[in-house]
C-alpha cells in the first residue's frame, strides 16, 4: 500500500500557499507555514479532514475486511484524530513535545484542527509561534510515520526515539527554511530560541 500517495491537488496548493503564516487570518484558517517540509504540511492538512488512510477511512471506502481498531492500545477505532492525537501513544508524545516547546499540554479530547488553532493564539513572539506551530506540524507527520512503520514493518515504536526525531526534523527545517539559519542544536533541543 503507497500511504504517501497525496491526493491533494497542485490547484489546492497553490490555494493555500496564499494564505501563508498570518496570525492575522479568520480563525479556522488552515494555516501554511513554510518552514514545514510540504510534504509534512499537506499530509496535516488531509488528516484534519480524516482524508488519510487510517484503518476506519479505508473501511468508510468499501473495504470492508479492515480490522479498525487501533494497533496501539486496541481501545477503539483507528481514526486520523486518534492516531495523532488521541491515542495513548500519541498523549504521552504531545506531553513531552509540549513540555519540551514550554506550552500548555494540548487537548487530547479536541480535534487536530483547534489545535493548530491554539498554537497561533500563543502568547509568544509572531517567529517562536512560526516554529511551534512547524513543530507541531512535524509532530504528527512523525506520528503517523511511526505507525506506518508499526503496522507495515512490525518496527516497535519507542517514545524517546520519536521525540529525538521530531526535535531533529524540526530542527533541520527550521534552520533550513527560516533566516535563522545561525541557530544551534543545543539551543532548539532547549528549546531556547531567540526569534
Ligand atoms: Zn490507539
Amino acid at each position: 500500500m503507497n500511504y504517501d500517495n497525496q491526493e491533494f491537488s497542485v490547484k489546492n496548493v497553490k490555494l493555500s500557499l496564499n494564505r501563508e503564516f498570518d496570525i492575522n487570518l479568520p480563525p479556522n484558517t488552515f494555516c501554511w507555514n513554510r518552514w514545514v517540509i510540504g510534504k509534512s504540511m499537506a499530509f496535516v492538512w488531509r488528516a484534519i479532514e480524516e482524508k488519510i488512510p487510517s484503518a476506519t477511512a479505508l473501511r468508510n471506502k468499501g473495504m470492508n475486511q479492515i480490522e479498525v481498531t487501533c494497533k496501539t492500545c486496541g481501545a477503539v477505532e483507528e481514526s486520523a484524530v486518534h492516531i495523532l492525537l488521541r491515542c495513548n501513544f500519541a498523549k504521552r508524545v504531545w506531553e513531552a513535545i509540549t513540555k519540551w516547546l514550554r506550552i500548555p499540554m494540548v487537548n487530547i479530547d479536541g480535534n487536530l484542527k483547534e489545535l493548530l488553532q491554539e498554537i497561533l493564539e500563543l502568547h509568544r513572539s509572531r517567529n517562536v509561534r512560526k516554529a511551534i506551530h512547524a513543530t507541531v506540524i512535524q509532530t504528527m507527520w512523525i506520528l503517523w510515520k511511526t505507525r506506518n512503520e508499526k503496522l507495515f514493518k512490525g518496527k516497535q515504536s519507542v517514545i524517546q526515539t520519536v521525540i529525538e526525531d521530531i526535535k531533529n526534523a524540526s530542527f533541520l527545517d527550521v534552520k533550513l527554511r527560516s533566516k535563522y539559519h545561525m541557530i544551534s542544536r543545543q539551543e532548539w533541543w532547549d528549546f531556547n530560541v531567540n526569534m
